[in-house]
């Protein structure tokens, strides 16, 4: 048997909180005990309050990617052109549901390492007559990087698209705010930022993306890719169309609770400041971040090159091997250019930020990498001298 990493921070699904732990653990409830139905509301109405949205939120029992192919299998009709902006591995991917599900893709791509302009956006619309939807990635996590929604989704409002938008690694790790931005369907999962367990596709909708999805020639009904199941059963009858998986449910819960009990603004802040005392470690050490530049950074994870001269297997094997930390490396197209430092849930703090970034250090200095021990760690505590939990 593998013995397990001491720390796990990896880009998701990452460590949880012994709250977490303890709540996700509680005797499993039949899922029509009046104790679960109660559950379940309570838990949707933080996940509305966690998206900062008054629409309807759905909360699907699979991983992230059965919400995001359910948003695509439930809205695109035959011959919809979709507008898909492609800056990473997940905006690509989406491309496969659009054809699947027989949309035309328009595709808008940057290179890995950046973002989508705006500008672009509304130029690309302007210049494709008839495109019915828009579908973006809001935070990259394979790049470590972030579309800037807050000023996609109204220009794609203003042409009257719908936009579908995967905030898989955002919700909880970044501002988000689906009517002001003019997101119609967002999609998240628990497993990123939100420091909970995979396991569940965490969904808002609006009134404009329910009427598309029911005035289609034929609807998607009786489906497990059904979001109107969903609405059909739980929101107006508070039925479910199947078992939930009732012990996700109690560690979304708990992880939202969490996430509120601190603050929704606050939550994403001390995303951001790790996520900036990292870079800042990681430029210390003469190691290059991955985002062509730094304004498009993320808050979930923070994408670092390769240093030239070593191998992706040595450095991050090294880590779990020698020291039992666990960092994610590139995935899909980017695997073998960089790696990943995670600082999602509990890791966005300081202790976890300070260690992470000694084994790194440890880690390059033992591979024969020249750095001086304490560099990266200096210079990220640098930026932290406002830190104080006791506020
Ligand atoms: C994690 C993640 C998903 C879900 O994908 P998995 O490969 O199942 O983890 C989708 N989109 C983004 C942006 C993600 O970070």
């Amino acid at each position: 048997m593998k013995n397990w990493p001491k720390m796990n921070l990896a880009a998701g699904p990452v460590e949880l909180t012994e709250r977490t732990l303890r709540d996700q653990s509680r005797p499993v409830l039949y899922h029509y005990d009046p104790a679960f139905i109660e559950l379940f509301e309570h838990t949707s109405a933080l996940l509305q309050k966690v998206y900062q949205t008054r629409y309807d939120v759905i909360i699907m029992q699979g991983e992230a990617i059965l919400g995001l192919e359910a948003a695509a299998a439930c809205l695109i009709s035959p011959g919809d052109k979709v507008l898909n902006l492609v800056s990473g591995v997940f905006g690509k991917w989406f491309e496969l549901f659009i054809e699947k599900y027989g949309g035309e893709a328009v595709e808008l791509a940057v290179p890995y390492n950046d973002a989508v302009d705006p500008e672009d956006v509304r130029a690309a619309l302007k210049r494709t007559p008839g495109i019915k939807f828009l579908s973006v990635v809001h935070s990259e996590t394979p790049s470590g990087t972030v579309n800037a929604v807050q000023a996609i989704g109204p220009i794609a409002r203003e042409f009257g698209v719908l936009t579908i938008v995967d905030t898989v690694s955002g919700l909880g790790g970044e501002p988000l705010c689906p009517e002001e931005w003019g997101i119609d369907v967002a999609v998240a999962g628990p497993q990123k930022c939100l420091g909970g367990p995979p396991g569940l596709s965490l969904m808002a909708i609006s009134p404009e993306a329910w009427k598309v999805m029911e005035g289609r020639k034929s609807p998607v009904r009786g489906s497990f890719l059904s979001i109107l199941d969903w609405k059909n059963a739980w929101l107006e009858q508070q039925r479910f169309p199947y078992t939930p998986s009732v012990s996700d449910i109690y560690a979304l819960e708990s992880v939202l609770s969490q996430v509120l009990e601190e603050g929704v603004a606050r939550y994403a802040a001390r995303h951001a400041a790790i996520g900036r005392a990292c870079r800042a470690g990681i430029k210390a050490l003469g190691l290059s971040l991955w985002a062509a530049h730094e304004e498009i950074a993320g808050n979930a994870v923070t994408a670092v090159k390769i240093p030239e001269g070593l191998s992706d297997k040595q450095l991050r094997g090294h880590m779990r091997e020698r020291y039992g930390v666990m960092i994610s490396g590139g995935y899909g197209e980017l695997a073998g250019q960089l790696f990943r430092l995670g600082h999602m849930g509990k890791a966005a703090h300081p202790t976890y930020l300070a260690a992470q970034l000694a084994i790194l250090e440890r880690t390059l200095a033992d591979l024969g990498w020249p750095i001086e021990l304490g560099t990266g760690v200096g210079a990220a505590m640098a930026t932290l001298n406002d830190w104080d939990d006791s506020k």
